[in-house]
């Protein structure tokens, strides 16, 4: 597949400059949020645009910020501090969930020069473009960059619906990065989420669940391969919940796994009542869909869980890994567990541990309850949790989590994986992941990126799967 690059005025200004617009991304929060900052990321590379790594010196920055909890915010205010005291002349804009949910509080930072809603994420480059024809028109045509004046404003641009749309979506051929050196790229196929979980701030950051049409993602996905890739991560807010006219979950796996060179799809997390019998089978006959299911927890009291408004309760999410566990072989399974959520009292505490030892967990993520500003919770009349009371918890849960993940490993010593490579860590190993995650460390002197090998797991070392390859 060619990707075009269509013409803006951008290109015309950046042809009479003596060296390139200098973007860098600045990524917050999930998974999503990363996926989206590729593609945006890739609009301005093919606009021809400059992309520089987060630490160097930039034109102009854009923060994809997060809101899912208050010290995800900080980071963001942190992080406009931090670009300005390198580089005071920046153009800084800030998009996602935060630009979404709190424009008043990002109004108020000085140095931000563009605020983008949700529903205007995906336009940044035109909205930028938009300041540069501004600039030309007023006779600035010169100004922005190559060491001459400056774009930055004394109050931002904004550009933010309250509502956000709707309908399905595709990501537009001219967005899929051909720059990003990622072994296995994250590929948006739905976004939002119709939930309403009484803690969640994401159905309002992102709006309810829509679905990205399928001939768009299968078009992406074989771009990726055809540059090599061999696996991908389906990512989306409330990934069981896509549908388009063209089928569900179930038929994209179907129609992903006749592309060619695709060896694996994964699955990034999954809410469980989403899970259909139809996938649940795909897993135990697929030979491409990974042998890994992140599957949300959050408590394992239902009075909790009720309150959170979660639509399970503890037997139902106890029954489900049973079932998919005595289908799967090996499967790797993760929880996102919270802690501290308001009125949770150490019984309630003490269910969540015991349901969590009594399912095969291969690792956890703890994440403590931090209140968001517009949930239902607010309305709730709930004791909060002391936070070294929420210390403890987190730690104990964390703890857990290291030893789980490390029996896991364990139980794959003398075992033939597979391994897609990644990359060489600090001590010189050359590291990837297996289907079933976990991560697989080798000695060699080839570069191994990018390929899938047949390892033999040795031993357990530093929170490493050490291996030797096989043939
Ligand atoms: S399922 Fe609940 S926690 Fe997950 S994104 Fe939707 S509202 Fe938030």
């Amino acid at each position: 597949m060619l990707i075009q690059i269509a013409p803006n005025p951008t290109n015309a200004l950046r042809e009479s400059r003596s060296r390139k617009f200098r973007v860098s991304f600045h990524t917050l929060g999930c998974r999503l949020n990363h996926s989206e900052s590729v593609s945006i990321g890739g609009t301005f590379h093919h606009a021809g645009f400059q992309i520089v790594s987060e630490d160097r010196p930039a034109d102009l920055s854009i923060i994809n910020s997060c809101s899912v909890t208050e010290q995800a915010e900080s980071k963001c205010r942190g992080l406009v501090r931090r670009i300005l005291k390198k580089n005071p002349d920046t153009f800084i804009a800030v998009t996602g969930c935060y630009a979404q949910t709190d424009l008043d509080s990002l109004k108020q930072i000085k140095g931000i020069d563009l605020i983008a809603g949700t529903d205007q994420k995906m336009e940044i480059l035109s909205l930028v473009q938009s300041v540069f024809q501004e600039r030309r028109d007023s006779g600035g045509a010169g100004m922005g960059w190559g060491g001459e004046a400056s774009l930055k404003r004394s109050t931002p641009l904004v550009f933010h619906t309250q509502k956000i749309q709707r309908g399905d979506f595709t990501v537009e051929t001219e967005r899929f990065a051909v720059f990003d050196h990622v072994t296995r790229p994250n590929i948006k196929i739905q976004d939002g989420c119709d939930f309403f979980c009484t803690f969640c701030i994401i159905p309002y950051s992102r709006g309810r669940s829509r679905s990205r049409r399928m001939d768009d993602i299968l078009l992406e996905v074989s771009a990726w391969v055809a540059q090599g890739h061999r696996e991908i991560v389906l990512t989306g807010v409330n990934l069981g919940e896509y549908t388009t006219e063209e089928g569900e979950l179930s038929d994209l796996i179907e129609s992903l796994e006749k592309i060619d060179g695709l060896r694996r799809i994964r699955i990034s997390s999954i809410e469980p009542t989403t899970i259909s019998s139809r996938l649940l089978e795909q897993f135990s006959t697929s030979k491409k869909l990974c042998a890994y299911l992140h599957l949300p927890l959050q408590s394992g009291s239902d009075r909790i869980l009720s309150l959170m408004g979660r639509r399970y309760t503890q037997k139902e999410y106890m029954d489900f890994v049973k079932n998919i566990s005595a289908v799967v072989p090996g499967l790797c399974l993760g929880a996102d567990v919270m802690v501290g959520f308001p009125g949770e009292g150490e019984d309630e505490f003490q269910e969540t541990v015991s349901l969590i030892k009594a399912l095969p967990f291969s690792y956890l993520h703890v994440f403590p309850f931090s209140k968001r500003k517009g949930t239902r919770l607010n309305k709730m009349a709930l004791t909060p949790v002391s936070p070294s009371v929420v210390k403890e918890r987190s730690r104990v849960l964390c703890d857990y989590s290291r030893k789980i993940r490390m029996d896991y490993y364990h139980a794959f010593i003398g075992q033939t994986v597979e391994v897609l490579f990644e990359a060489r860590n600090k001590d010189d190993l050359f590291c990837g992941l297996t289907g079933n995650y976990i991560r697989v460390g080798v000695s060699s002197d080839q570069d191994l990126s990018g390929r899938l090998i047949l390892v033999r797991i040795q031993r357990v070392e530093n929170g490493l799967a050490i291996g030797e390859i096989l043939g």
